[in-house]
């Protein structure tokens, strides 16, 4: 059976020092799979990737992992994926997550969880691409980055529309409906009330 809808997580390969990090990781895994979802992301075990991959196996989810070869010992790829497919390069990992996936969520992370971040909005704003993009702000973590962004939009180097094309949330779950709603994958009964 397919999935009711496919998200693109991209997150840290590490834990982070919060432990808010963590548990929502694993919410938010525990949420795709609950809803018949399928996650895409980087096929490691390490740090979030690892936990949102875990929750989302354990909660009868599909999981897609990709990772490039030269990772695969690196990030500890993640044999109990439902698919992992293990390609030559950045680039091509990439490409494959994007195309499997409906919409895009980034946790907190470091520079990869940034640059994919990035990707995904530099696409969606050229068109190469109309999935939504979503960009967890858990406790503050990217409040600094948001405010930079609002820098460039008044130094006029960004526009108004191309933040608005982000959508931006402090709460895990509700972000997530609201990315697999705008995406228009929203299986029956997705309802905050029944996480
Ligand atoms: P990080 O947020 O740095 O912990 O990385 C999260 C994921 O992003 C890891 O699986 C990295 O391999 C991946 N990633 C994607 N693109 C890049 C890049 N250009 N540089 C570093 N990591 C990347």
């Amino acid at each position: 059976m397919s999935p009711a809808f496919s998200l693109c997580v991209y997150c840290g390969s590490r834990p982070g020092t919060d432990a808010a990090f963590g548990e929502t990781a694993r919410q938010v895994g525990q949420w795709i799979g609950a809803h018949g979802g399928q996650l895409v992301y980087g096929g490691g075990r390490n740090g979030l990737m690892g936990i949102v991959a875990d929750a989302t196996l354990a909660a009868g989810g599909r999981v897609v992992g990709v990772i490039p070869k030269a990772l695969v010992e690196k990030e500890w790829a993640h044999t109990g994926c439902t698919e992992l497919h293990i390609v030559d390069t950045m680039h091509e990992r990439k490409r494959i997550m994007a195309e499997h996936a409906d919409a895009f969520l980034s946790l907190p992370g470091g520079i990869g969880t940034l640059e994919e971040f990035f990707e995904v909005w530099t696409w969606r704003q050229l068109g190469y691409h109309a999935k939504p993009v979503g960009l967890l702000n858990l406790n503050g973590y990217y409040d600094h980055l948001l405010a930079f962004l609002h820098t460039s939009v008044q130094n006029g180097f960004m526009s108004d529309w191309q933040m608005e094309l982000v959508h931006v949330g402090a709460q895990p779950l509700a972000l997530l409906e609201q990315l697999v709603q705008v995406a228009g994958m929203a299986p029956e009964g997705v309802r905050l009330d029944q996480i």
